[in-house]
């Protein structure tokens, strides 16, 4: 029968966004007589809608990202040293199409990462490949893949993102080796790919991450030269959801504000 025998060809082509609308759009277009044309677009756009769901869980699942939340979902009046049109101008990702850097500073809990991630999503909506990483975990792999001879492969395909996300710079410091290895890699997308920093450390005090002072500028060097700079220093907001349910005294909130 033509009716299943078109569902089941829909199912083999995997053309599942025409297959979910056909009924409904089919019984449209006949109660209403109006051009095949028509029901041909919807049918067509369902498909490219459906195709570009697919491909966005995709990206989102390969990015790594450790949570996905949006910048919308951030709360600005809760860290008032954030200058709120900063971020708007870079949730425009125009950074990202010019291959500037983005690094976001301070203590542990300000939302650091959070404000990584929700642009990175918001790449990630616009088509984009981020790739997100702990920046020990980064050099880690990197040395493995010194080792194993992969290397080459390794920087071509942190090469080949659009957005680097590399977390928590500087809570561990690295060695020597590690260090060029970051070097290295910073270098490789120096005017080529932007990355976003996040780091609790001030630049001062790079010198100590790296091991090594000449690195650490020559990091500093290429991070810098196009870049954005969010510098957030207030409250924890983990330790203000702790302590909203009783769990951290008013005594050691006061102390880390
Ligand atoms: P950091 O990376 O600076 O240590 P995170 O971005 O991981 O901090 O933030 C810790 C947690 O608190 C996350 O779940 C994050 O979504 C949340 N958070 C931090 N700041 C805010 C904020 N201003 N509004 C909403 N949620 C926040
Ligand atoms: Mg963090």
């Amino acid at each position: 029968m033509g009716y299943e025998r078109v569902h089941e060809m829909l199912k083999e082509m995997h053309l599942d966004g025409i297959e979910k609308v056909l009924d409904s759009a089919a019984q449209k277009w006949s109660e209403k007589g109006s051009d095949v044309f028509e029901l041909i677009e919807e049918l067509l756009n369902s498909q490219i809608k459906s195709d570009e769901e697919k491909k966005y869980t995709i990206r989102l699942r390969y990015s790594g990202l450790p949570f996905h939340k949006k910048i919308a979902e951030f709360d600005f009046s809760f860290q008032p040293s954030i200058d709120v049109k900063q971020i708007r101008e870079l949730e425009t990702l125009r950074f990202m199409y010019e291959k500037e850097n983005v690094i976001f500073l301070g203590p542990p809990g300000v939302g650091k990462t959070h404000l990584a991630i929700g642009l990175a999503m918001k790449a990630i909506e616009e088509g984009k490949k981020a790739y997100f990483i702990n920046s020990v975990k980064l050099v880690e792999r990197m040395k493995e893949a010194f080792a194993k001879m992969s290397y080459e492969r390794l920087l071509r395909f942190y090469k080949s993102l659009d957005l680097l996300i590399i977390d928590e710079l500087g809570y561990l410091p690295l060695d020597i080796e590690g260090a060029k290895l970051f070097f290295e890699l910073v270098e490789s997308r120096y005017e080529r790919g932007s990355i976003i920093v996040t780091s609790n450390r001030s630049f001062t005090e790079w010198d100590k991450i790296f091991s090594d002072s000449v690195l650490a500028t020559a990091v500093l060097d290429r991070l810098l030269h196009h870049s954005s700079i969010v510098n957030i220093r207030g409250k924890s907001y983990r330790l203000k959801e702790k302590q909203k349910n009783g769990l951290v005294g008013a005594k050691i909130m006061n102390g880390l504000k």
